[in-house]
């Protein structure tokens, strides 16, 4: 038994420094207990025995978004769309991320357009733009600006609009307490940025219920 735990241990070091990680999961999982104990906690009580591992798990999923490249989703596009050049908006994709301040969770929706430039994406693809970017670390003004950039260069838009309402749990269940408080973030790129017809067209198809 122990001799496969030893082995179990080997390979998974060698997986992690493969991915370039330099905490192990077993470190990962001891930092959890020393917050539980550290908040008051007995880290070894029935119902905790597997939190840490739990927590990890998720941490995974948190911020699986670093190890994807977003580029890669808008490599794909379509050529055989009839000469369409105009707006194309993907309206509440959902976004579930954390800030980098508090590592609290950020909630909300993103609305995203670009101006296709022959070519057009997959709808999909915008979301998971989106989802790569938000399951980072993140600031909400970064966030905007990722997914716009990343629009605009990855399918050679003439322009990309990107606008964000999200609750920040750092500001509504902590510190200042504001419930209510949303908080909104636009980025404009290429044929938006100076076009404030074509800016309006987006902020209204973002207000339309
Ligand atoms: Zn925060």
């Amino acid at each position: 038994m122990i001799k496969i735990i030893t082995y179990m241990k080997i390979v998974t070091d060698f997986l992690e420094k493969k991915l370039g990680k330099t905490v192990t999961r077993e470190q990962a999982e001891e930092a959890v207990k020393v917050l539980l104990a550290w908040a008051g906690e007995n880290p070894k009580r029935e119902g905790l025995i597997d939190t840490p591992k739990r927590v990890i798990k998720a941490f995974e999923e948190y911020f699986s978004g670093y190890s994807k490249d977003p580029y890669k989703d808008l490599e794909r596009t379509f050529g055989d769309v009839e000469g369409y050049d105009d707006v194309v908006v993907q309206k509440n994709i959902s976004v579930h991320s954390h800030c980098e301040h508090h590592m609290a969770p950020i909630i909300g929706v993103a609305h995203v357009a670009y101006v296709p430039n022959e070519k057009v994406v997959g709808l999909s693809k915008l979301a998971r733009v989106v989802e790569i970017y938000s399951r980072r670390l993140q600031t909400q003004e970064r966030l905007t600006m990722e997914i716009a950039n990343t629009i605009h260069k990855g399918l050679k838009a003439h322009g990309c609009a990107v606008m964000i309402d999200a609750t920040h749990m750092c500001m509504t269940a902590r510190g200042i307490k504001k419930h209510e408080a949303t908080t909104i973030t636009n980025f404009f790129t290429g044929s938006f940025k100076d076009n404030h017809n074509l800016q309006n067209r987006f902020l209204t198809f973002c207000n339309k219920q």
